[in-house]
C-alpha cells in the first residue's frame, strides 16, 4: 500500500489560494463595491443605500486556485469566485422593499461597464465578469427585523443566511477538513473540465458533504478516501440523495431541484472517485498510485510519487503472492 498523505499535502500547497492572490482578489472586491456605492449615491435616495458582506469559500479559507483556461483568442483565463453579498436594510417605518427584479436591474446597472466584459443576470445573483476570467458574485438581500431574505429570480424572496453558514462551517473546521473540503473543489474544477457537460454540486454543497461524512485520520490520503466512501454510500441510500443545509434556512434539500441527468452524473462521477481511491490504495508503487489519480480524478496538479515500491505493506504483492507462499527468513533457524 503506497501511502500518499506527503503528495496530498503537497497538493494542497499547489490549490491552495495564497495570501497575495487572496489580497489581489479582496482589491478587485473593493474597487467594485465603491463603484456599487457611488452609482446608489448619485442615483437613489438615502434610505436605498447598499451594505456589504463578503461571503462564500473566501470567508471559509477553502477557495481554491482554479485550473487555468485559454479563451478564443489565447489568453489565459483564471476562473476564481467570488461572493458578495448585497445588503438593502429597511429603515424603520418605511417600506423600501421593491420587486426582485428591480433590486436586480439597479445592482446589474450599478456595475455596468466596469470591467468591459458583460455582466451576467443570474437567477440569484448579479455576476461581475473580469478579463482575467475571475468572477464576483453579487447575491441580493433585503433585511427586515432581523430576517435576511435573498432576491431569487426563480423562487421570489427566500429565508437565507450566509453569514450563519460560514459560522457553522468555522466552528466545525479543523485544517484537514480544510484540505479535504479543497482536494474535493480541486475534483470538481479537473472533471468539469474535462467533461464540460457534467455539473457536479457546488463548492457549497461539496462543503456541507465533506463535514457531515468527515473521517479524520492522521494521513490524508485515509482521510479522503473514508470522507468520500461514506458520502458516497449516503447518498446511494435509498432516499439518501440528499444535501440538507445546515443553516437557515435549515434542513432545506439542496438537490431537490437535481435533474436526474444532474444527480446520476454525480453518482457516477464520485463512483469513479471512490474506485480510483481504492486502486490507488491498493497500489505498492508510489508513482503507479499517484498516477491514477492523476489521470482520471486530480489532474497535474497532483504531484506524481516516486517509482518505488511500498513492499512491506503492499495490499497487492501479498494478494497476487496469495498465502500459501511464506518468504524465506533472512537466517534460518
Ligand atoms: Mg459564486
Amino acid at each position: 500500500m503506497a501511502v500518499l498523505h506527503k503528495e496530498y499535502i503537497k497538493f494542497n500547497k499547489e490549490i491552495k489560494l495564497s495570501t497575495k492572490k487572496k489580497d489581489s482578489l479582496k482589491t478587485s472586491r473593493k474597487e467594485l463595491r465603491k463603484k456599487i456605492r457611488k452609482w446608489f449615491e448619485e442615483n437613489k435616495p438615502k434610505e436605498i443605500q447598499p451594505k456589504f458582506t463578503s461571503q462564500g469559500s473566501i470567508e471559509m479559507n477553502t477557495c481554491i486556485n482554479p485550473i487555468s483556461t485559454e479563451n478564443d483568442d489565447g489568453t489565459k483565463q483564471y476562473k476564481y469566485d467570488l461572493d458578495d453579498g448585497v445588503y438593502f436594510i429597511e429603515v424603520k417605518g418605511e417600506d423600501n422593499k421593491r420587486a426582485i427584479d428591480t433590486w436586480h436591474d439597479w445592482v446589474f446597472e450599478s456595475v455596468d461597464n466596469h470591467t468591459g466584459v458583460p455582466s451576467k443576470r443570474k437567477t440569484t445573483c448579479v455576476r461581475v465578469i473580469f478579463a482575467d476570467g475571475h468572477h464576483i458574485d453579487l447575491p441580493i438581500y433585503y433585511k427586515k427585523d432581523g430576517t435576511i431574505e435573498l432576491a431569487h429570480r426563480s423562487k421570489s424572496w427566500t429565508v437565507s443566511d450566509p453569514k450563519e453558514f460560514y459560522e457553522w462551517f468555522n466552528k466545525k473546521k479543523n485544517p484537514q477538513i480544510e484540505r479535504i473540503v479543497r482536494y474535493l473543489k480541486a475534483w470538481k474544477n479537473f472533471r468539469e473540465n474535462k467533461n464540460t457537460n457534467l455539473k457536479l454540486p457546488s463548492g457549497f454543497e461539496l462543503t456541507i458533504l465533506a463535514v457531515n461524512n468527515y473521517k479524520s485520520d492522521d494521513n490524508d490520503d485515509k482521510s479522503f478516501i473514508e470522507t468520500i466512501k461514506k458520502i458516497n454510500k449516503e447518498l446511494n441510500r435509498d432516499k439518501g440523495f440528499k444535501c440538507l443545509l445546515p443553516t437557515t434556512p435549515k434542513n432545506q434539500d439542496t438537490f431537490a431541484d437535481y435533474s436526474e441527468t444532474r444527480k446520476n452524473g454525480f453518482l457516477t462521477t464520485l463512483n469513479s472517485l471512490n474506485n480510483d481511491l481504492d486502486r490507488a490504495k491498493d497500489e505498492s508503487n508510489f508513482k503507479t498510485a499517484s498516477e491514477i489519480l492523476i489521470n482520471n480524478q486530480f489532474g497535474t496538479r497532483f504531484p506524481k510519487g516516486e517509482d518505488k515500491t511500498d513492499s512491506g505493506k503492499s495490499n497487492s504483492l501479498k494478494k497476487s503472492l496469495g498465502s500459501a507462499i511464506i518468504p524465506p527468513k533472512p537466517y534460518g533457524n
